[in-house]
């Protein structure tokens, strides 16, 4: 499961729209991934504009 590195995130919420699992919350304590919904398909990290998310 991808892990967010919050000092690069900016909040765009763009992970959020383009994980098909909708795994990914957007909440104001920044992206949480849901262990139990996540495929670990790696589109969030590949679309990512700030590389805030790495692959694990
Ligand atoms: S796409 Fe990247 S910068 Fe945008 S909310 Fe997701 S992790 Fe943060
Ligand atoms: S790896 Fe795929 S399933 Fe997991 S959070 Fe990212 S986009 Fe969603």
């Amino acid at each position: 499961m991808p892990v967010v590195d919050k000092s690069r995130c900016l909040r765009c919420g763009g992970c959020v729209s383009v994980c098909p699992q909708l795994a990914i919350r957007l909440t104001e304590h920044g992206i949480e991934i849901d262990p139990e919904k996540c495929i670990k398909c790696g589109k969030c990290v590949a679309f990512c504009p700030v590389g805030a998310l790495k692959k694990k």
